[in-house]
């Protein structure tokens, strides 16, 4: 899946408000985030291959460290394990934010599961792969990707309030950027290489990221 990960993060905001949302959408987007260094650095491969599926064209080679279900496990423990230790803010339950953020990191597998033809690895060895592949129906694909994040962009305004422009409009804005920026990517020809492609999406996640630790202070 694309940019429908962030709506997991919106979604589980409603579960610990003390969470910046900005740290929810590093752990909603962390297999793929993780992908960009890898993949960049040639550790992890993937090929675009017309016709793979009719979303991507991309064919998953080699992808064990950021997104086998083995590989997610040991990340969302990695980061539960963080939250659990470190007292980023006192007076609160870290168990619970531990958990969130666990669920977070683990929710990427899920929503991968259905969108991927069988190329995600289960124990990381090769062996055994599973996927739905859901990216072979563009405008469903498209379709099931939009609600899920106007589901969770709605969970979200629901359970925080803006009281100011940018806390008011700031998220449904960001939210229609990502609607755009999901059609471009589902609609339009694959990236002239590799590369390129990973670039153009880590820039679309980490510029996403960045809004919503600012866009998330601006409401309470
Ligand atoms: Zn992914």
């Amino acid at each position: 899946m694309i940019v429908g990960h962030f709506a997991f993060g919106l979604i589980l905001k409603r579960a610990d408000k003390s969470l910046s949302l900005g740290l929810l959408f590093i752990a909603t987007q962390l297999s793929d985030l993780v992908f960009g260094v890898t993949g960049l650095a040639g550790i992890e491969k993937i090929n675009i291959v017309a016709g793979t599926n009719t979303v991507t064209s991309i064919e998953y080679a080699f992808y064990p460290y950021s997104h086998s279900l083995v590989a997610t496990i040991i990340w969302a423990a990695l980061i539960g394990l963080i939250f659990l230790i470190v007292p980023f803010k006192s007076g609160q339950s870290r168990s619970k934010t531990a958990l969130v953020m666990s669920t977070a990191v683990i929710s990427h597998f899920i929503l991968d599961f259905i969108v991927h033809n069988p190329d995600l690895d289960v124990l990381g060895s090769g062996a055994y792969k599973v996927g739905l592949g859901l990216w072979n129906y563009t405008y469903v694909s498209y379709t099931v990707e939009s609600l899920l994040l106007l589901a969770g962009l709605w969970v979200y305004l629901k359970s925080t309030k803006g009281s100011t422009l940018s806390g008011k409009y700031g998220m449904p804005f960001l939210t229609m950027v990502l609607l755009i920026l999901s059609a471009v990517v589902t609609f339009m020809p694959a990236p002239a290489s590799v590369q390129t492609g990973i670039i153009m999406l880590m820039t679309i996640y980490l510029g996403t990221i960045a809004a919503a630790f600012w866009l998330d202070r601006k409401r309470t």
